[in-house]
């Protein structure tokens, strides 16, 4: 049996018959990723926490999508810098679905926004805007939508991530105005860009891997596109078979 992958939604509205609908939305990359690694994407509505967290119980690994800003009153910040489209709803989803995570040893990956769930759900907080609290020696996004720049990061030697990217310095796409400050329980920076962001963190005893670039979005023969998804997908085939 392939690794059954839940994959977090987002709400969005649709357009039809009986008018404008919420809607649970996962950019199509990802649950096209986790296939293309040997993983079955399930997708787990945005819904209240116990259900969720129920739903992810039926999972051998779970994904964390990218997205929004987090609440910042969820890292104490509340009131600082620029902060887009925060969704209380989805944060309080993804938390609940990252500490289940944490409490079970699930596998799981978290791109972008979802890394930054990870952070603050273990007790973390985050620059709440990079250009104004850190500069732009690096860019990480461009004010146009669509616009993605590429910038290099650096691999921690000997992480399970250089291990599966099979090289310690590799260039990411960026798509990202925050970023990981103080740590969260247990987790570990395994890649910086050039300005000193953490831009991938690893767990101790639990198989977790963020990345703070979106994986999803690369050609697959970039090193560091292809290799998250294998290395959750690989921790899920191997939970599954425990
Ligand atoms: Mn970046």
């Amino acid at each position: 049996m392939k690794p059954l992958i839940g994959v977090s939604a987002r709400t969005r509205t649709i357009a039809g018959g009986l008018g404008a609908l919420p809607a649970h939305a996962v950019p199509r990359a990802y649950t096209a990723a986790v296939a293309q690694a040997g993983g079955v994407p399930v997708i787990l509505p945005c819904t209240e926490p116990e259900v969720a967290v129920e739903a992810a119980g039926h999972c051998d690994g779970l994904l964390l999508t990218g997205g929004e800003d987090i609440d910042p009153v969820r890292y104490g910040r509340r009131g600082d810098g620029p902060v887009f489209d925060v969704d209380p709803e989805r944060d309080r989803f993804e938390f609940a679905l990252a500490r289940a995570a944490r409490d079970r040893g699930q596998p799981l990956l978290a791109v972008c926004r979802g890394m930054q769930v990870v952070n603050v759900a273990l007790g973390g907080d985050l620059v709440v805007d990079i250009p104004s609290e850190v500069g732009e020696a690096v860019l990480h996004r461009l004010p146009q939508d669509g616009a993605v720049p590429d910038h290099p990061v650096r691999l921690e030697p000997g992480s399970t991530l250089a291990a599966a990217v099979g090289t310690e310095r590799v260039v990411v796409n960026s798509s990202h105005h925050q970023a990981i400050r103080m740590l969260g329980a247990g987790l570990r920076p395994v890649a910086w860009s050039d300005d000193g962001l953490i831009e991938a963190v690893e767990t101790d005893g639990w198989p977790c891997l963020g990345v703070q670039w979106h994986p999803e979005h690369r050609p697959p023969d970039n090193p560091g596109s292809r290799a998250p998804f294998a290395v959750l997908v690989d921790a899920a085939a191997d939970a599954d078979r425990r």
